[in-house]
């Protein structure tokens, strides 16, 4: 049994906790936040996040159960511009869930699984983690973006409707816009997050890859204005919306070719290892399995070294294989008429429209969408 701690309690340092503590390690889990607490996002728990969250013992039932608010996801929307795009419906259940609810959830599970919680700040290159270190037999780094490499700058905005409301969308769609006006700069969102009761609520946003230029160059927020009032869904949603909470901005620590995903021994995870979807924006499947297999790299290795190298073995098998996928998509998406002929495409040959609807909603890997539609 080894000593173990855990640096940040969000999906990846919750998975992390959740499957050390039940192979008999020691771990303390420690967040700067006192939980419940927020976090930036779009609140999309794909098909993926749901069979990465089946390894935490956690199934659709429970998040129905058990969530103060979500939405049940059955339509994967893509679109283009107003007059292009994609509507796919699938047979599986994703979800929307705001992250403040979600995170406290798998916050319970990782304590209930027998994590001790600690709440402490814990900078980079200070004595506090020189500390951690020497006390602790092994040490993972879970805290998330800052501690990765930011790659991209998001927004995120919430707005309530009254449900009685006669809304164009659908309750039960989620919505990714590679709008023409963005570019290959990034994609917008819409997806609802609460259903449930008199009031429905939507998170509303949109990222922006930085691909080299410095992050103040780039005003998101004039970008995220520009895509309300030019795409149709989010024009028609803001005409109705009762309440608008302030927008917030947050980075991505999306993925980057030749990740190391441990540094002086230290093993980093979810955002703090750069496994968000080039894509998509989307992290947190990768963040929850990241948790899964450093307990792997953990449990068949003798010392933090040997650990160190085996999670750098699985994260190239597990992970890098659909990343550099999603790198390439991204890369072709430059040439943003490709938006356009992809939609077409998907127009033209429902089992394309499916293929490449799934991969965007993590059921399908990036790479074996391509290899998929030759038969
Ligand atoms: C606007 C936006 C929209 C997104 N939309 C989606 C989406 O719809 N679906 C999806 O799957 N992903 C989405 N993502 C990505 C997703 O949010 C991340 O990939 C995911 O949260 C990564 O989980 P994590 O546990 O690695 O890091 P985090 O969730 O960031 O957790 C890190 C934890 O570390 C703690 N911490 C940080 N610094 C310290 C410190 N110094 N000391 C102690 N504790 C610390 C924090 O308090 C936090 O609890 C989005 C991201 C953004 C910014």
């Amino acid at each position: 049994m080894a000593r173990i701690a855990v640096v940040g309690a969000g999906p990846a340092g919750c998975s992390a906790g959740y499957h050390l503590a039940k192979s008999g390690h020691e771990v303390t889990l420690i967040d700067k936040s006192a939980f419940p607490r927020d976090k930036v996002c779009g609140d999309g728990i794909s098909l993926e996040s749901v069979q990465a969250l089946s390894t935490m013992g956690i199934y659709p039932q429970d998040l129905r159960r058990q969530l103060a608010e979500y939405a049940p996801i059955r339509h994967f929307f893509l679109g283009v511009s107003n007059q292009i795009s994609h509507s796919e419906a699938t047979t599986l259940e994703a979800y929307c869930i705001p992250r403040v609810f979600f995170d406290q959830f798998l916050y319970d599970k990782a304590l209930s699984a027998g994590c001790l919680p600690l709440v402490q700040l814990v900078h980079k290159h200070t004595p506090q983690l020189q500390h951690l270190s020497e006390t602790f037999d092994y040490l993972i780094d879970a805290r998330g973006v800052y501690a990765g490499q930011v790659t991209a700058i998001a927004i995120r905005a919430y707005w309530t409707l009254r449900r009685q409301e006669r809304l164009e969308l659908d309750l039960t769609e989620a919505q990714i816009h590679f709008d023409r006006h963005l570019g290959a700069t990034g994609y917008g969102w819409i997806f609802p997050v609460s259903t449930q009761g008199e009031y429905v609520k939507f998170n509303v946003g949109l990222g922006v890859w930085l691909d080299d230029r410095p992050k103040t160059t780039i005003n998101v927020i004039r970008l995220f204005e520009q895509f309300i009032r030019s795409n149709r869904q989010a024009c028609h949603l803001l005409s109705k919306a009762v309440h608008r909470d302030i927008p917030q901005v947050y980075p991505l620590a999306t993925a980057q070719k030749g990740n190391r995903v441990s540094e002086r021994n230290i093993l980093k995870i979810g955002d703090a290892a750069n496994l968000t979807d080039p894509l998509t924006g989307e992290g947190i499947a990768n963040a929850i399995l990241s948790g899964l297999y450093v307990s792997q790299a953990i449990n068949m290795s003798a010392n933090p070294a040997a650990a160190a190298k085996n999670w750098q073995y699985l994260y190239q098998s597990r992970f890098e294989a659909d990343l550099r996928a999603g790198l390439k998509i991204k890369a072709f998406r430059r040439f943003s008429l490709m938006n356009t002929v992809l939609i077409w495409l998907m127009k033209q040959n429902p089992r394309v429209a499916r293929q490449i609807s799934h991969a965007v909603a993590g059921l399908v890997p990036y790479h074996e969408v391509f290899a998929s539609l030759k038969y």
